[in-house]
This record gives structure tokens, C-alpha cells and sequence, in this order.
């Protein structure tokens, strides 16, 4: 397809410009998307303020960021097109993370940790575009009940997905959740449709607890607001007396707070599995104390990226499991994703996840 879209094109950290680009054009291994719904991912406002470099060669821009994103197919290269893979039309939710199928870890099956991924707003063009085009392994069609918000932020919740296996939720389980953004909520209702016995949230703000509580989460605990009638000033007391003393059985912590990544450790009981999830800076650390870890068995875990599980993902939301509206709090205009992403940071108003709406439905 040839001719002109509406692009948001990222120059430097707080510079973002509205700009008429070139329509991309697709080999024949590729699909090209019209552009719904993009989810604006914290990467996204971390690389507009310049707090971490992109992946383009120079870590810089002109690059149009946006990677979590739904649309419909309007262009079929040559190979899905002899498979019979897609038609024009086609409603898809799209996976960023193209891996080279050629690296060591690639042909290990470990796409997550591919050496050279082609990343849709990460090292090429992404979403916050009227077009944006991807390999056709990348490309996944959903059901006719899914609005185009929700596939949107199946790229979140595919990596939540992927936390969640990891967690290996055993009916009945005692679950710790530190961190109710917008992932700690998906992990939290994909927790409980795993069968979790109790689960119990712990937060530094009221309102995203208050959605965890509606997500499924059993107890909420506020380790920073002492206004709060969640607070409490000792979290690990406080899960040994939920749990009837047992402490934890999974633990999962989808935040970077240096607290967070401790407390994870003493709220975790005997034969407890701990994930972590969330990414911190490169200079932090987690201090394991080694006997008390050693002598209870524990499993450590980490969690990257969304290897494989996309079906799963898409199944969830497509049965029913997840409640995906009450996490999408805030919608923009494409040519309001500059305020967006400055909003989703600095407003202080209560907030969750938001999108930037491309084209209506
Ligand atoms: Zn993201
Ligand atoms: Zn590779």
C-alpha cells in the first residue's frame, strides 16, 4: 500500500512531533496492521523522558514508540498469503518482540532472549501510527467479542501470562502480589483463575489496591499510606496473621521497589516459589538471606518477556477470565499521545492504564 499516515515520531527525551510519514511498506513475510489501539506502556514514558535509551543503533530517535497494539489487516504479504494465513480485514492483536529465529537462544526456543529482535517502538517504527507492519508469525487474530482496547494490552498481559506459569499456582495457594499496576491486576485475576486459595495485594496507593480488591485479591495491604485503612507498618506480621501463620506459598512481584524485592523474602513460607517480575535499575540488588532460604527449600524465580504464551493470553481474555475495563482508566487521541504519556506520569489523579485510540471502531 502506498501513500502517506499520521505518525507521532519521538526526536529526543520530551520531543515528540506529529509528522506525515511514508505508509511502510511490506516484504513478503510481513503484514500490515491499521492501527486501533495502543496501550501506553511505562517503556514508553520511560524512553519519552529519556530515562532509559532506546534500542535503535545510537539509542536515540527519530523512532515512533508504541508497541502494545490492535488493528486490522489491510495488506498480506506474499508467504501468509500463500499459506492461506490472512485476509484483508482481519481483526489482530500484534506481538512487537520479533525474534531472529537464527541466534543461539532462538534455536533454543528461547525467543525471549533472542540477540537481534526486531522490536516494533523499541528499534523500529511502532504504534502510534495509522499503519504499522510486523512478520506474520507476530500477527494474531482475535475473537469477534474482543474490542480492539483489550487486544491492545495483550502484550502486558501476555507477560503477565508468562510471570503466572512461572508462579505455578497449586489450588489453594496463599499469594503474595506486590504491585497493583496495571500488570500486578492481570496477574491477580489470572491468579485467582488458577485457583489461588487467598491472595493478598500490597500497595502504596489506595486506589489501584481498591481495583486489585475488585480483581480478585482477597486482603489489600498499604505499606506507605498511614491514612490508609489498609496500612500497616509491618507487612511481613501482617501476611504470617492472614495466613494463619503459614506465610506465603507463591510470591510474585511485578514492581522494582527495593522494598518490594525484599519483603518478597520474608513473607514467603516453606517450599514457597517467588517470581519476580518487575524491572529495576542496573545497579540494584536483591539480598537473599542464603540459610533461611536454603534451609525453607524456596524456588527463585525471574520472569522476561512473553515467550510462547500469546495463545494463552488470548484465550483468557477471549473466555472471560479477565475484566480488562477495569483496568483501562484513561483513552487519548493519536494526535494527543504526547499529552497522554505526559499524564499517565505526572497526573496525579487516579489512574491505571492508558490508551491511545487510533481509529475508532
Ligand atoms: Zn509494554
Ligand atoms: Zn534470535
Amino acid at each position: 500500500m502506498t501513500g502517506k499516515m499520521k505518525a507521532q515520531v519521538f526526536y529526543e527525551p520530551e520531543v515528540m512531533k506529529m509528522e506525515q510519514k511514508d505508509i511502510p511498506q511490506i516484504a513478503d513475510n510481513e503484514v500490515l496492521v491499521k492501527v486501533k489501539s495502543v496501550g501506553i506502556c511505562g517503556s514508553d514514558i520511560s524512553y519519552y523522558y529519556g530515562h532509559s535509551p532506546l534500542d535503535t543503533a545510537n539509542g536515540k530517535g527519530p523512532l515512533v514508540l508504541g508497541h502494545e497494539f490492535s488493528g486490522e489487516v489491510v495488506e498480506v504479504g506474499g508467504i501468509p498469503k500463500s499459506l492461506g494465513l490472512f485476509e484483508v480485514g482481519d481483526r489482530v492483536t500484534c506481538n512487537p518482540v520479533q525474534q531472529c529465529n537464527s541466534c543461539e537462544r532462538c534455536s533454543e526456543g528461547q525467543f525471549n532472549l533472542c540477540s537481534n529482535p526486531t522490536v516494533a517502538g523499541v528499534n523500529v517504527d511502532g504504534a502510534f501510527a495509522e499503519y504499522c507492519k510486523l512478520s506474520y508469525t507476530h500477527v494474531y487474530k482475535i475473537p469477534d467479542t474482543m474490542s480492539y482496547d483489550h487486544a491492545a494490552v495483550l502484550e502486558p498481559l501476555a507477560c503477565a501470562t508468562y510471570g503466572v506459569k512461572k508462579l505455578d499456582v497449586t489450588p489453594g495457594d496463599f499469594v503474595v502480589v506486590f504491585g497493583p499496576g496495571p500488570i500486578g491486576i492481570m496477574m491477580t485475576q489470572m491468579i485467582k483463575a488458577s485457583g489461588a486459595g487467598k491472595i493478598a495485594m500490597v500497595g502504596i496507593f489506595d486506589y489501584p489496591l481498591s481495583v486489585a480488591l475488585e480483581s480478585g485479591a482477597d486482603y489489600v495491604i498499604n505499606v506507605a499510606d498511614k491514612s490508609s485503612k489498609w496500612y500497616t507498618d509491618d507487612v511481613t506480621a501482617k501476611i504470617k496473621e492472614l495466613s494463619g501463620g503459614k506465610m506465603a506459598s507463591r510470591v510474585i512481584v511485578p514492581t522494582a521497589a527495593k522494598q518490594a524485592l525484599q519483603d518478597a523474602l520474608t513473607v514467603s513460607g516453606p517450599a514457597s516459589t517467588i517470581v519476580y517480575f518487575g524491572l529495576p535499575g542496573p545497579e540494584d540488588t536483591i539480598e537473599v538471606p542464603a540459610l533461611d532460604t536454603i534451609t525453607s527449600d524456596k524456588t527463585i524465580k525471574f520472569s522476561w518477556l512473553a515467550p510462547l504464551v500469546w495463545p494463552t493470553a488470548i484465550r483468557c481474555v477471549g473466555n472471560g477470565l479477565m475484566d480488562l475495563d477495569k483496568l483501562i482508566t484513561h483513552k487519548f487521541s493519536l494526535e494527543d499521545t504526547e499529552v497522554g504519556i505526559k499524564f499517565m506520569k505526572e497526573s496525579p489523579d487516579d489512574k491505571l492504564k492508558g490508551v491511545v485510540i487510533v481509529d475508532a471502531e
